[in-house]
C-alpha cells in the first residue's frame, strides 16, 4: 500500500513536472526577453526608429551588423513616363581591378565616352532639402547619376542615401570627414582611415556595400593613397569638367551657364556636381534639360563588384556613432509614477 501510494505520489509529481515544462516552454510570457538574434528583425527597419529606441552600445553594434546583412529592397524600375526625358544612353560596368582611374583632368588613360556622352557626378551629400531635389530632377528626366558622399552626412542622413540607391543611382565614396588626403600634416594611415571609414559609414547608411568608387576630396590625388586605392581595387574619380557650384558667387544661372560652355567645348566627359548645394538643385532641371537639348545623353557607370569593408572599421564606426543610452524621448514618455 505504501509502495502504491508512493507511486502515485511519483505519477503527481512527474504530471506537475511535465506540466510545468510544458507551460514553460509553450506558454506566451509577457516578460520574456527579446531574442537577442537581430538577424530576426525586420530587415526594413527604420534607422530613425533605432534612434527613438532605447538602446546600449553593445546592442547599437548587433543592429549595425545586421544592418550589414540587410540590403534595402531593389525597387522596380518603372517605365518613364516622359517622352521627351533625357534618360540613360547606355550603361557601363567597370571592372575596379587595381583601381582604374576616370576624369581627364587628372586620368587620361581611359577614354571611354563617346562623342556628346556624359556623367552626372554629384559629390558631398547626402543632405536635407538639396539631395532630394537632385534626386526627383534626375527623375523627372529618367536618367542616373553617380554619388560620391561624405561618410559623415551618410550617418546623419542614412535614409536619404537609402533614397539615392532605392531610385536606382551608383554610390561610391568620398571619404569620412572631407579631409584633404594630400595635405602636408597628414599620415598614410589616417589617409587610409579616411577612405576606408568613409566606405564604412556608406555601407552602415545603405545597409549594402557600395560601388568601389572613391573621389578624393577637393580632387587632391595623393600617390601613396592612390596605391592604397589600388589595392582595394577601387576606381578614382577625378573629372572632365568642374561646375564650380561649390564657389560663394555661384547662382543657378552660372552653373548651368559653366557646365555648358565646358561641355560644349570638350564634346563629352564626367560632370562634377554637388548634391550638398543648394544652387545646383536648383540648378539641375535647366540643365539636364540644355544637355538634352543640346544632344547629349547620359552614361551611367556601374561596378563590376561591390566594394568590400574591412570589420575593423565597421566595429570602429560602430562605436564611434555613439547612440545615446537613453533616447531622446520626453521623460515624461519614458518614465511613469505607477504608485507611490
Ligand atoms: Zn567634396
Amino acid at each position: 500500500m505504501r509502495h502504491a501510494f508512493g507511486l502515485m505520489l511519483a505519477s503527481v509529481a512527474a504530471a506537475v513536472a511535465i506540466a510545468g515544462v510544458w507551460y514553460w516552454t509553450s506558454a506566451p510570457r509577457s516578460d520574456a526577453a527579446p531574442p537577442k538574434t537581430m538577424a530576426a528583425k525586420p530587415a526594413d527597419q527604420s534607422l530613425a526608429k533605432l534612434a527613438d529606441d532605447v538602446e546600449t552600445t553593445a546592442s547599437l553594434q548587433s543592429r549595425f551588423a545586421a544592418l550589414h546583412e540587410a540590403a534595402p529592397p531593389a525597387l522596380p524600375q518603372k517605365a518613364c513616363p516622359n517622352p521627351d526625358a533625357l534618360g540613360v544612353s547606355r550603361v557601363v560596368e567597370i571592372d575596379t581591378t587595381g583601381g582604374p582611374g576616370f576624369g581627364f583632368e587628372h586620368f587620361k588613360q581611359l577614354d571611354f565616352l563617346e562623342p556628346k556622352e556624359v556623367v552626372l557626378t554629384f559629390d558631398d551629400g547626402p543632405w536635407p532639402g538639396n539631395t532630394p531635389a537632385v534626386l526627383k530632377a534626375l527623375d523627372d528626366q529618367c536618367t542616373k547619376a553617380l554619388f560620391f558622399p561624405i561618410g559623415k552626412h551618410a550617418t546623419y542622413h542614412p535614409e536619404i542615401l537609402r533614397q539615392v540607391l532605392a531610385a536606382g543611382h551608383t554610390v561610391g565614396a568620398h571619404t569620412w570627414s572631407h579631409a584633404n588626403l594630400n595635405g602636408k600634416k597628414i599620415t598614410d594611415q589616417a589617409a587610409k582611415d579616411e577612405v576606408e571609414k568613409g566606405f564604412s559609414a556608406v555601407r552602415y547608411a545603405l545597409g549594402t556595400n557600395p560601388s568601389p568608387f572613391f573621389r578624393f576630396p577637393q580632387l587632391e590625388h595623393n600617390p601613396q593613397t592612390m596605391a592604397y586605392l589600388g589595392s582595394r581595387n577601387v576606381a578614382m574619380f577625378s573629372c572632365d569638367l568642374d561646375s564650380f557650384d561649390f564657389r560663394k558667387d555661384s547662382s543657378p544661372d552660372k552653373i548651368v551657364n559653366t557646365v555648358m560652355t565646358k561641355v560644349d567645348k570638350l564634346g563629352k566627359g564626367i560632370i562634377l556636381m554637388h548634391d550638398f548645394q543648394k544652387n545646383t538643385a536648383l540648378a539641375l532641371p535647366t540643365l539636364l534639360r540644355r544637355l538634352k537639348d543640346g544632344g547629349y545623353k547620359v552614361v551611367q557607370m556601374k561596378a563590376k563588384t561591390p566594394f568590400s569593408t574591412l570589420p575593423e572599421y565597421d566595429d570602429a564606426l560602430a562605436k564611434d556613432l555613439k547612440l545615446p543610452t537613453v533616447s531622446a524621448r520626453p521623460v515624461s514618455s519614458v518614465v511613469q509614477t505607477v504608485s507611490r
